[in-house]
């Protein structure tokens, strides 16, 4: 009988724990290596997509999440003089027709607890990575571990890449947006809303405890945003009168995108956004990295790990290549300014919204269902070992 492999997962963000996760249920030694003392309460990503459900439930965690977020089930779009219309996910053909909202700090609450006592090692940084035969060496500031896999899932500034030599070319969109989230005074109820002014877009959507996302496009990159930034720019923008009394979650980012040429090398595989970066416009990174972990875990489990890592590459690099395609002409499409550029975007959005068959096909495509490989129940076993 084959030992159940030892592995290490460094960094414990959403993608890492699922991982993690997946890997104790089918019966792997687990350690996750996590910098942080203390898990991060930032927000970030909101929206979980139909696939990233599907994967939740062979994590034994889909009723938890259900019970813990709001179901999106229609996108509001408008545009210089009101509504365009609108992206409906009720009539999309999977069994959840609604994207779920939940911060990225519950995503990661409710993760953590699903995992054994020990597994994660919280303010632990790894500080190297060597391969040796048969496995890795792993260096803390504790010492020197000896492990058969490494998974990187350290995101954009984690360090695996590096000890892999794997390289990263990171391009910024020149984009720029401010978020917070609200206390909701507002009657928008469970729905979202998108609003594409000349002067830059905001975007609102509901999280659960009667709180709602407001993010507002900016002009230039504002690392220290003023306080009121949100609240004027959707006044100004939209006619919505937000309190900066009821704010919290105030930051600003600039997205940029990045992808590994390899997610692998000999025995260290990257993960996530350890592997590749897009737009968060579009709430797609951290679905692209649920789905990598599945396949990952599926890899890693198995007898011949090897004879699927190939795969594992060619599926999952092909499926982002697509939805970093689609974050990128959306958002460029979402950020168009100016008179000429908003009237450009509300005849194109116009016409994708309410003309068959792009109309009836919307709701699947911001669901995430038309990525390639969206779960493994798309790769046949022929596949998954070619
Ligand atoms: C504003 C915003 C909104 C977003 N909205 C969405 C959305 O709606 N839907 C969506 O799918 N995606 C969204 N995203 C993207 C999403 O946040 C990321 O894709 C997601 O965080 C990636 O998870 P990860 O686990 O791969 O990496 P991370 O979340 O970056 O986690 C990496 C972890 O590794 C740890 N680490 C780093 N280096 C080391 C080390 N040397 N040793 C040990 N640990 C280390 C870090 O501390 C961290 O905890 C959004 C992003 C932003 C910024």
């Amino acid at each position: 009988m084959t030992r159940p492999p030892e592995v290490a997962i460094v960094g414990g963000g959403p993608v890492g724990l699922l991982l993690a996760r997946l890997l104790v249920l089918g019966g792997a030694r687990v350690t996750v290596f996590e910098r942080r003392a203390s898990p991060c309460s930032h927000s970030a990503a909101i929206g979980i997509t139909p696939p990233s459900l599907r994967i939740l439930r062979k994590a034994g965690l889909l009723e938890d999440f259900l019970a813990a977020g709001v179901r999106v089930r229609e996108c509001f779009v408008h545009g210089r003089r009101g509504s365009i219309g609108t992206v409906s996910f009720r009539h999309i053909p999977d069994e959840h027709r609604f994207v779920l909202s939940l911060p990225q700090a519950d995503t990661v609450a409710l993760l953590r607890r699903s995992l054994p006592k020990g597994v994660v090692v919280d303010g632990c940084e790894v500080t190297g990575v060597r391969q040796v035969r048969d496995g890795c060496m792993v260096s803390t500031p504790q010492g020197e571990r000896a492990f058969d896999w490494v998974a990187g899932c350290d995101g954009f500034r984690g360090p695996t890449r590096t000890f892999a030599g794997i390289p990263a070319q990171v391009r910024p969109y020149g984009c720029h947006f401010v978020m917070a989230d609200f206390v909701d005074r507002t009657e928008l109820g469970d729905e979202a809303h998108l609003f594409f002014r000349p002067e830059g877009s905001v975007e609102s959507f509901p999280l659960p405890g009667g709180l709602r996302r407001w993010v507002v496009q900016t002009a230039d990159h504002l690392s220290e945003p003023p306080s009121d930034t949100v609240v004027r720019l959707t006044r100004e923008r939209t006619g919505f009168a937000l309190s900066e009394a009821d704010q919290s979650q105030l930051s600003p980012f600039t997205p940029h995108r990045y992808h590994c040429p390899r997610y692998r090398e000999g025995r260290i595989v990257l993960c996530g956004d350890a592997a590749h970066g897009m737009s968060p416009i579009g709430g797609q990174g951290m679905n692209s990295g649920f789905a990598d972990a599945e396949f990952l875990a599926r890899a890693l489990l198995d007898a011949e790990p090897a004879a699927i890592l190939p795969a594992y590459e060619r599926c999952r690099r092909r499926a982002v290549r697509t939805a970093m395609f689609r974050a990128e002409w959306g958002m460029a499409l979402g950020t168009l300014r100016g008179r000429v550029g908003a009237a450009a975007r509300d005849f194109i959005l116009g016409g994708l919204l309410s003309r068959w068959p792009f109309a009836s096909r919307m709701g699947a495509f911001y669901a995430m269902l038309t990525i390639p490989y969206a779960t493994l129940d798309h790769v046949s076993e022929e596949a998954l070992r070619s």
